[in-house]
């Protein structure tokens, strides 16, 4: 499958892989994060989509949940920081499908910054 990642980054993802595979801890849950909010909280992403972005960090539900599992409660926090945190900070949002996300029992969705030569 296509990645968006730099070459270098695409082979530090896949060691980085290779050397997690048992673990039985979630790293999302395990993440310190930039920031929390109530239901929310944004980490860094050491692996990013570098071939596009020049900012790309992750806003992941502070509960261990699928996307179909969100509350009514962190639905609506989520849009209220698109229109307000994430407005003024990112240029977009992208979810990944179920079938493409490398840690698919934890919903998370990428914030990205694209560069500025696309
Ligand atoms: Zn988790």
């Amino acid at each position: 499958m296509a990645t968006l990642r730099s070459p270098e980054t695409q082979k530090k993802y896949h060691e980085w892989k290779m050397a997690h595979q048992g673990d039985r801890r979630c790293v999302l849950c395990d993440r310190e994060p930039l920031i929390s909010f109530e239901y929310w909280k944004i980490i860094a992403n050491d692996f990013p989509y570098d071939r596009i972005t020049q900012k790309h960090d992750m806003l992941v539900p502070l509960r261990h949940v699928v996307g179909r599992e969100l509350s009514d409660e962190e639905r609506s926090e989520l849009e209220k920081l698109k229109e307000t945190y994430l407005g003024e900070r990112y240029q977009s949002v992208l979810e990944s499908l179920q079938s493409a996300m490398t840690i698919p029992s934890h919903f998370h969705v990428h914030l990205l910054v694209l560069k500025d030569d696309l």
